[in-house]
């Protein structure tokens, strides 16, 4: 495959229905149209690791599996990583989490991000309510938009943009699937200094 000098690359690891992940990608690619970004769901599953694994929590450990996309973002010179799995998440100080990425170390680093989502959470199902495939794919997209845009150099926002913290499901829907004028300003600026 080759790897564009644009191309976020999709990572799922283990089992994520195919359906979803040509759902990401034509939903990241709406969304960074205005840079003409492209997504390619890479076809090789990265499998977890048990070392990933907290027995006692039985959640997988955000920091980890990011450190691991970081290593194949670094050997594989992708240009962004977004890894998804069906698998819950913590971090040090938070019971779980949707996501975890990595920022730019500088806005002039082409080669600095790796971003994870955990899909888990953002079923229905989850929660014990009915099914509700639209609103889960619209969570899925909002949450790999929104690490993404960590790994633009986008920090939280308390405008009504993608790029609020959420701190439960509840604030995931009501967020925008889109970023404010003021993150949009900032990531035009991000592109055109790479
Ligand atoms: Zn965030
Ligand atoms: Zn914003």
């Amino acid at each position: 495959m080759e790897i564009g000098k644009t191309k976020i690359i999709i990572q799922p690891i283990e089992e994520i229905q195919e359906n979803l992940l040509r759902f990401l990608k034509e939903g990241l690619e709406g969304i960074f149209s205005f840079d003409n970004l492209k997504a390619e769901v890479w076809e090789k599953i990265l499998s977890l690791r048990d070392s990933e694994y907290n027995r006692s929590r039985g959640q997988y450990k955000g920091s980890k599996v990011l450190e691991r996309l970081l290593n194949l973002h670094y050997i594989k010179k992708t240009y962004r990583i977004l890894g998804v799995m069906d698998k819950d998440l913590y971090s040090r100080n938070l019971n779980f989490i949707f996501g975890i990425a990595t920022s730019p170390r500088s806005l002039s680093s082409k080669r600095s991000g790796a971003a994870l989502i955990s899909i888990t959470r953002l079923r229905q199902e989850f929660y014990r309510k009915p099914k509700n495939k639209i609103l889960f794919q619209k969570r899925v997209l909002k949450e790999g938009v929104h690490e993404l845009g960590h790994t633009f150099g986008l920090g939280h926002c308390n405008n009504y943009c993608i790029m609020t913290f959420s701190n439960h499901l509840g604030e995931t829907d009501e967020k925008p699937l889109e970023f404010c004028k003021s993150c949009s300003k900032k990531l035009k600026t991000y592109f055109q200094n790479i």
